[in-house]
């Protein structure tokens, strides 16, 4: 028999039937296994669990494309009878590649991607798989809103369970807040524990609190696998989006601006800053220069967002070389942030409790040496001016007032390594002024030891207890041990997907 090109004998193993993997071998249609071989579909698939170009050598053992629930239930069951552990995937831009587990079972949600929608109750029904555009879109049309991510294609799986700082968080919370529930395959215990058996669960606040609460933060770290989300939405915004660009010797001056601005507008203005070399993935905000302030307003009529707009930039500094603004709405500023497809991507994050002038000034000098042109940094106070206060009852909270986040995106061969300790570099220049770290945006393979950082003491314990009764044998609560991995892909190790990984084990 053969299974993705491989001959194969999985007598002692098999295969889930439900997986049709033993029917369609080779197809590309979803719900079927590659299992790992030098070449062919298993490495076109292995690289595809990233959404970035150059990705870890990790060697996974099989690749499950799944459909349903009841795939992943069978996924779960037949990993176990393997001996194999899991690592999940649902839209491929975790920053620490937590999906490329060596040996694991991996499998990739992307193919869990229905949307539904119930404007009276305000409530979506959402695939793990579904991007933060395909939401913002179906959304949009019904004059609803949800605070996704400000990235078109990251996964509402792993976004979601990171905590989510997406749009009009000053207003909406992090997404996590917005979660109502999630339908849960627990992976159960071994057999004779009292968790035996992989099945489906709702999770919600009343018939988990515990889980619940790790559900919104433990990011990687969650014990169980989401095929869908309850999310609670909001009424469409009206969107007018007002940026200042300045040339980097200006930035002092750009700084004391937005430094007011945070003290004085109120949280319906998403306030940014972008530091981006010239021609870089913010140039149509920026035109290639290198600090841009940008302030969006979410209102409830196209009026008030105009006034809030014109009232932001009224004290704008004259040294601006261009202002601008101009109505938008949620999925066109997703759209405009699209990179040419098939860059490596790094990133680094930290939050800090001081100001902009503090912070942005040391990252300029980084900025100006980064080794890619689309690379960027983010330094936003977006997560803090809030209307209501976050809630507490989760594994997320912003550690910091202010977040910088180090984003790099460079063309697969240019630079790899360079391009990938950039972010730390860029979070070095700031380091007298971090006050913690967010798990979604960390790369945990080169800096391991910043994990416990990522959480409110206590936090990291009980997601502990959590993991521990819902998965007893650490079947899928793994990923945040990247011990395993660091060999690979730790600072002193080696260029990610440059070189393979060490031997495993075939399917034989
Ligand atoms: C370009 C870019 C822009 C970003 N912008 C933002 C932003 O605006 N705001 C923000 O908060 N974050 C942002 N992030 C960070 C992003 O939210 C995290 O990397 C997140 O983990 C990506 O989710 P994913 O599903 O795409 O990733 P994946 O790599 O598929 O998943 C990451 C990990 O999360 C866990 N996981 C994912 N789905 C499930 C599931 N269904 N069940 C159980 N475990 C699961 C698994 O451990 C998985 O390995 C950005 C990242 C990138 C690369």
């Amino acid at each position: 028999m053969t299974v993705a090109g491989m001959p194969v004998s999985l007598a002692a193993t098999p295969v889930p039937v439900g997986l049709d993997v033993l029917r369609r071998p080779d197809s590309s249609r979803p719900g079927d296994v590659a299992v790992d071989g030098p070449e062919g579909v298993y490495e076109r698939r292995r690289r595809a669990l990233s959404a970035s170009g150059v990705v870890p050598a990790t060697r996974p053992w099989a690749l499950v494309r799944v459909r349903t629930p009841a795939d992943v239930a069978e996924a779960l069951g037949w990993a176990r009878r393997c001996g194999r552990p899991v690592s999940v995937r649902s839209g491929g831009h975790s920053l620490s590649f937590t999906a490329f587990r060596e040996g694991a079972v991996v499998l990739d949600l992307s193919g869990l991607d229905s949307i539904e929608v119930d404007r009276g109750t305000r409530t979506a029904r959402v695939g793990a798989g579904v991007t933060s555009l395909a939401l913002a879109q179906a959304l949009h049309t019904e004059g609803l809103a949800f605070p996704v991510g400000h990235k078109a294609t990251v996964g509402l799986g792993g976004f979601l369970l990171a905590g989510g700082n997406g749009w009009n968080q000053g207003v909406w919370g992090s997404a996590a807040e917005s979660i109502r529930a999630a339908d849960v395959v627990l992976p159960g215990g071994p057999a004779g524990s009292a968790v035996a058996g992989p099945g489906t669960h709702r999770i919600d606040r009343t018939t988990d609190p515990e889980a619940f609460a790790a559900l919104r933060g433990a990011g990687p770290g969650f014990p169980g696998v989401v095929t869908a989300f309850e999310l609670h939405l909001r009424p469409r915004p009206a969107v007018v989006r007002s940026v200042a660009v300045f040339d980097g010797r200006d930035v002092a001056e750009a700084c004391a601006w937005a430094d007011r601005l945070r003290e004085s507008v109120p949280p319906e203005i998403e306030l940014t800053v972008y530091l981006a070399p010239r021609g870089g993935q913010h140039a149509h905000l920026t035109d290639g220069s290198t600090v841009t302030v940008s302030a969006t307003a979410f209102c409830a009529s196209p009026a008030a967002a105009e006034t809030l707009a014109r009232q932001v930039l009224r004290g704008a500094p004259e040294s601006a070389l261009r202002i601008d603004r101009a109505p938008t709405d949620i999925p066109s500023m997703l759209d405009a942030q699209t990179l040419p497809p098939g860059l490596g991507m790094a990133a680094q994050q930290a939050w800090t409790d001081t100001s902009y002038s503090t912070v942005v000034p040391p990252l300029l000098a980084t900025v100006g040496a980064a080794p890619s042109a689309h690379n960027s940094v983010l330094v936003s106070s977006a997560s803090y001016r809030r209307a209501e206060p976050p809630a507490r009852d989760m594994a997320y909270l912003p550690l910091g007032t202010i977040t910088v986040a180090a984003y790099a995106a460079w063309a697969p061969g240019q630079d790899d390594e360079a391009n990938r300790a950039w972010p730390g570099q860029v979070l070095d220049a700031v380091r007298p002024w971090w006050a913690g770290h967010y798990v979604g945006e960390l790369d945990l393979r080169r800096t391991p030891e910043l994990l416990p950082s990522c959480f409110r003491p206590g936090v990291l314990d009980s997601i502990a207890a959590v993991r521990a009764r819902l998965d007893p044998d650490g079947l899928v609560a793994g990923p945040l041990e990247t011990r395993a991995d660091r060999s690979v892909a730790g600072s002193a190790g080696q260029p990610l997907g440059v070189t393979e990984g060490p031997p495993h084990p075939q399917a034989s």
